[in-house]
């Protein structure tokens, strides 16, 4: 068998790809040529027609081609899926951050006075506006947030927190390690499942910093437990004179209790109660891009935008345009759950997803698959990412059951799909959950399926 050379494959790419420069084929004409050895020494590939040809070089250059980052369809029910990219914005944010991207921004310059400006304010108004906070900054997320904080109120001091508030939010963010990076003192208190507030008052000392509370984001302890409030550690605070800090995690900017979840104070609660400083991230329950939001009193959030570590953690202009959209939502919150994606997937009512469900698995049933079957099955997606903790979102799902192929053989080929459907698994079949799927995704699902009828 002739295996074509370099330049032969490098002519027919640029004839099939007009617009690029010869020059630029020249590594993807050296994989097709690759691949094709590789296929010819493993005996997979005895003969190489003009037609097949044309295919290995259209696979391995549209390989080539395709960004590593890349759209997913999340099936998965997990609203805020941190390995899925967590917040898909609102349409308004997108708009915005082309609009920066694309063109020359007043990011750091004041319009009014024609000077230097600073770039928080495009976003300082809008949310104290919102929260009632007094002052308010943002940086690249909230490790950093909590990062920054911590170092600029309690450097070389000691940290009071709850043991049982001593969190892991996933990767190296554990409370204790970022208290070290920090420069604190890490001091526990209480245990694992109770702390009362003279844990925390027997802790003073003449070397304490700061009282500080964590969001238990990604468990709950139950049963016989007791943890101190927001306002029972302002009322200790203020008396011993030092800063209270809370961080959220997520951070609820509406009160979901309204919509039958349970009861989590929202940021404008926790600011009313007294708390000195508030973080959360902006990608989380907010729906917003990835940022750490720091709200609070206006000296100690002075402080920490004169620290140096600022600089270094400093949020972007994209994020930033973002960012300012969509807490503009916040104004009305019933702008806020038409236009925020994360809002309107979490608070889907039930009923809704059920008549999607039913309409995808009518559709999928009408391919004629032969050995699957749809069936519409009540089940349970997640908000995730920290927020809600444990908290089931009720919903209807598509059950996929097959007599050929496995589950997780038929995950796999989903997942393999351009492009890629990412799915769950529940016992022996396979879930489709319509939660998180837009309006684009549906075609794909069905294309994906169909593809399977055509036997790949
Ligand atoms: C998620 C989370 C963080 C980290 O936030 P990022 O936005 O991922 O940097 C910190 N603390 C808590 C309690 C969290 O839930």
């Amino acid at each position: 068998m002739r295996i074509p050379s370099v330049n032969e494959v490098k002519e027919r790419l640029s004839r099939l790809y007009p617009g690029y420069p010869l020059s630029y084929f020249t590594e993807p004409a050296r994989r097709v040529t690759n691949f094709i050895r590789e296929k010819w020494q493993k005996g997979e590939l005895k003969e190489l027609t003009e037609e097949c040809l044309l295919n290995y070089i259209k696979q391995v250059f549209e390989d080539y081609e395709k960004p590593s980052l890349q759209r997913v369809i999340n099936a998965t029910g997990v609203v805020i899926h941190t390995n899925l990219g967590r917040a898909p914005l609102a349409e308004k944010a997108i708009e915005e951050i082309v609009k920066v991207a694309k063109f020359y921004s007043n990011l750091e310059f004041n319009l009014e006075e024609g000077k230097r400006g600073s770039r928080y304010v495009h976003v300082e108004e809008i949310l104290k506006e919102i929260t009632g906070a007094e002052g308010a900054i943002v940086v690249n997320n909230n490790a950093s947030a909590v990062l920054i904080s911590l170092n600029t109120l309690a450097f070389g001091k000691e940290v009071i927190v709850s043991r049982g508030e001593l969190v892991e939010i996933g990767g190296s963010f554990r409370i204790p390690e970022v208290m070290k990076w920090a420069g604190c003192i890490l001091r526990e208190v209480g245990t694992t499942n109770k702390t009362h507030l003279y844990d925390y008052e027997k802790a003073i000392n003449e070397n304490t910093g700061l009282l500080l509370k964590v969001h238990k984001s990604n468990f709950a302890i139950v049963g016989f437990t007791k943890e101190v409030s927001s306002e029972e550690l302002v009322v200790l605070g203020r008396k011993y004179n030092l800063p209270v800090m809370e961080d959220l995690g997520s951070g609820c900017l509406i009160d979901l209790s309204k919509y039958g979840y349970p009861k989590e104070p929202t940021v404008k609660e926790i600011l009313a109660a007294g708390v000195d400083i508030v973080t959360f991230s902006g990608d989380k329950l907010l729906g917003g891009p990835q940022a750490g939001i720091i709200l609070g009193k206006k000296d100690l959030i002075e402080k920490i935008r004169k620290n140096p570590l600022n600089r270094a953690l400093r949020i972007d202009k994209l994020t930033l345009a973002g960012l300012e959209v969509t807490l503009r939502l916040y104004r009305d919150e019933n702008l806020a759950r038409e236009y925020i994606p994360t809002l309107k997937m979490i608070l889907t009512p039930k009923e809704q997803l059920k008549k999607e469900a039913i309409k995808l698995a009518n559709r999928l049933k009408k391919l004629g698959l032969e050995g699957f079957q749809f069936k519409v099955l009540e089940s349970s997606g997640k908000t995730g990412g920290g927020s809600l903790p444990l908290l089931d979102l009720p919903s209807f799902v598509v059950g996929v059951y097959s007599e050929k192929v496995s589950p997780q053989r038929l995950q796999e080929f989903l997942r393999k799909n351009q492009p890629p459907i990412i799915t769950r698994i529940e016992e022996d079949f396979l879930v489709i959950d319509p939660r998180c799927l837009f309006k684009q995704d549906y075609p794909e699902i069905l294309k994906a399926f169909k593809r399977l009828k055509d036997g790949v």
